[in-house]
């Protein structure tokens, strides 16, 4: 799949990611953080896939282009970039990092799809860093990832 580079619907940034042939397309913003897909065009009012969504995704949600865009939650194996509110209500994005669960707490971590087996791993999002804009959370996750291959991790 090729990419493209687009200037972004909602921030207008050349920062729009097209993934995908026209009946499955992904459009991921790396600039304000916001993706749509197929699967979410039209209106908030007529679209199946927005109705899905939890209250919060259907707040932060925006309609621009024949799509409904929302915030997206960015999952890799140092962690987990995802979209919070703030005391205001405000949209913000919170990194949280991929830790070791200590031993003696695992038994509280079941996984579901290997029964008897738990979890080693966990998202701290206990200790999650809030940044005001996507990008800024993106450009963090690209240092932490740059140190991990210079660290020969
Ligand atoms: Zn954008």
């Amino acid at each position: 799949m090729k990419d493209l580079i687009s200037n972004c619907f909602l921030c207008e940034e050349k920062a729009l990611h097209i993934a995908g042939t026209e009946e499955a397309q992904v459009m991921q913003c790396i600039n304000c953080g916001y993706t749509t897909s197929t699967k979410f065009n039209g209106t908030k009012e007529t679209n199946e896939e927005f109705q899905k969504l939890g209250e919060d995704m259907k707040n932060w949600a925006k309609e621009e282009n024949g799509y409904i865009w929302i915030p997206s939650i960015i999952t890799l194996p140092i962690g987990m970039l995802y979209p919070i509110n703030n005391k205001s209500k405000e949209l913000k994005w919170a990194f949280a990092s991929m830790v070791e669960i200590p031993e003696e707490d695992r038994k509280k971590y079941p996984n579901p799809s290997m029964p008897g087996k738990f979890y080693e791993k966990k998202i701290d999002t206990d200790n999650a860093v809030v940044y005001d804009l996507f990008l800024e959370g993106m450009t963090m996750i690209n240092e932490m990832l740059k140190q991990k291959a210079s660290s020969g991790e």
